[in-house]
């Protein structure tokens, strides 16, 4: 019997326990996947130093960035987008930090069929929305990066060239949104409970020519998507993602090391 689990706070809600308690059953595994709910990251080492037949886990909300010095070695992938949301231990105790969030993203955009146009817009500028820059890089997507602090003046180099640029919702014009018809959510706006909520981007310059794509997945159509629809775009939410980054995390679990 191995254990896995997800490090984070408040997480209740996680669907990881729920994807992988019932993965284990339907495959006859005696594993268990638990949620470690920490109250800071602090407590890790004490948490760590209890938990002897633990293989590996997923790391959440919010110590994506902040379990990286608790490591003892990232993948370059990893360390290229800054945060981790899986965790490897090898046999030795040492903890190898990956990310497959990237993964999730660009597998779920490839199925969802790939804009012809190659310019994209990121709502966010959190571990999730690095993860999807990365990924849109790799499939030679141009991003623009929209975020409530950072003005026309701030670029940013902080992962891999080209150096893109970053502009506040104020900032977005009607033109702009028509450049850019692939526009992914990687904000929390929306998500359950505030199911109200939306990031302010003006919906009557989204047309049926646009792409909708929301990490959220609580609720299935969050305000985003489902003003993205009343305005004629295609749009898809975070769930396959999410289904994907775990299996990607299940599979660098299964890796003998
Ligand atoms: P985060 O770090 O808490 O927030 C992401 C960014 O959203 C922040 O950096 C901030 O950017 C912006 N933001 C936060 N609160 C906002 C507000 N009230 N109004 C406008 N913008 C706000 O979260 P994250 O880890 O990047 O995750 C973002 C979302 O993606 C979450 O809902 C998470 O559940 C979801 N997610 C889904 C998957 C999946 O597999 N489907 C994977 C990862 C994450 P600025 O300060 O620059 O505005």
């Amino acid at each position: 019997m191995a254990k896995y689990g997800l490090v984070g706070r408040n997480i209740d809600y996680s669907f990881s326990r729920g994807f992988f308690n019932a993965k284990f059953k339907r495959e006859g595994r005696a594993d268990q996947y638990e949620n470690f709910d920490l109250s800071s990251i602090e407590q890790f080492g004490d948490f760590l130093a209890n938990q002897s037949d633990l293989k590996g886990f997923n790391v959440t909300i919010p110590y994506k960035e902040a379990i990286i010095p608790f490591l003892n070695e990232l993948s370059s992938t990893a360390q290229e987008i800054g945060a981790v949301n899986t965790v490897v231990i090898k046999k030795d105790g040492a903890l190898i930090g990956h990310n497959t969030d990237h993964l999730g993203f660009s597998k779920s955009l490839l199925n969802w069929g790939l804009p012809d146009h190659k310019k994209a817009m990121v709502l966010g500028t959190g571990g999730a929305a690095k993860a999807v820059n990365f990924a849109l890089r790799e499939l030679g997507f141009e991003i623009l990066q929209v975020s409530r602090n950072a003005g026309s003046s701030k670029m940013t180099r902080a992962q891999s060239d080209p150096p893109h640029q970053i502009l506040t919702y104020k900032e977005l014009t009607p033109e702009i949104i028509a450049q850019h018809l692939l526009i992914v959510n990687c904000t929390p706006l929306g998500t359950f409970p505030n199911v109200d909520q939306a990031p302010d981007v003006s919906f009557s310059a989204i047309g049926p020519q646009h792409a909708l794509y929301d990490l959220i997945y609580n609720p299935e159509f969050s305000l985003f998507l489902t003003r993205g629809k009343q305005s004629g775009a295609r749009v898809k939410n975070g769930l396959e993602m999410l289904e994907i980054q775990a299996i990607e995390a299940w599979e660098l679990w299964q890796k003998d090391l």
